[in-house]
């Protein structure tokens, strides 16, 4: 069972209001059961249930350990955003799955959604519930969305742009990972992917002015959760995030 919480200072730990709630009543807890809290400071905290009250779980901390669900490297995914607010439920979901950092969603040329439709909020809940899950050591956060342009900015804050074009009939993903991927000096990393509508030419040519690479995912057309599922698996995969991580 693993519980997101703020700061731990100390080897006990008190859980309280949802969290409390939760793990109390909702996962029906007892003392001496293990548990895992996670503040989000790159450490799995492990802990047994000492006490449960009836707005509160005390929980003593036994190990701290590194958390391994969080990848060595940055991933940003900016995604055009999706007609259906399921497909951005699924985004939000598989790209924490998948150890993404930070999501982006922005509107362009051809995305028919309005910003209005990402419930940031919501999305949140879902990063939290896939993080728990999954593993993971830090909640991904979900930004509130922007314009094209703003993406365009982004890329020059990180290492490396890839930038998911359909029209890309040269450059294929591989040969853009395969060149970078050996490259210590790359950190941080954007992917960016359009909506169902794709992208209008002069997005993308402004998009690679700015120092993304424009790539081809293959000679099909895949749906956007779909590229974006496989844009962020393949980058994962090719930075080695791929391999088991031992606990030191
Ligand atoms: N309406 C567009 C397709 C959009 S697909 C068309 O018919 O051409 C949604 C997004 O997924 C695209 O903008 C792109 O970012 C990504 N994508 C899907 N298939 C791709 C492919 N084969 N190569 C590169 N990007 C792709």
């Amino acid at each position: 069972m693993r519980i997101f919480t703020s700061a731990i200072k100390g080897n006990v730990y008190v859980l309280d209001g949802d969290s409390h709630r939760h793990v109390a009543y909702a996962l029906r807890s007892r003392v001496g059961d293990k548990i895992t809290l996670c503040p989000q400071d790159g450490f799995d905290y492990i802990g047994v249930i000492e006490k449960i009250t009836a707005d509160r779980t005390t929980v003593r901390i036994a190990e701290k350990t590194r958390s391994l669900g969080e990848p060595d490297i940055k991933l940003t995914v900016c995604f055009g955003i999706p007609h259906k607010s399921e497909k951005i439920d699924l985004i939000a979901q598989k790209m924490t799955e998948l150890g993404v950092a930070y999501m982006q969603p922005f509107t362009s040329k051809f995305v028919q959604a309005s910003a209005k439709s990402v419930r940031v909020d919501r999305l949140a809940r879902i990063c939290e519930e896939a993080a728990k899950q999954c593993g993971r050591g830090v909640i991904p956060a979900v930004m509130p969305p922007v314009a094209f342009d703003e993406v365009c900015a982004e890329i020059k804050n990180h290492d490396l742009a890839i930038f998911a074009y359909e029209e890309e009939k040269v450059v294929s993903l591989k040969t853009v990972l395969r060149e970078c991927a050996e490259k210590s000096s790359i950190r941080s990393v954007v992917a960016v992917v359009g909506a169902e509508g794709g992208f209008a030419p002069e997005e993308a040519a402004k998009a690679a002015d700015c120092g993304a690479r424009c790539v081809s995912l293959g000679s099909r057309i895949l749906r956007a959760e779909t590229a974006n599922m496989a844009l962020a698996a393949a980058i994962m995969y090719e930075f080695d995030e791929w391999s088991a991580k031992k606990r030191s």
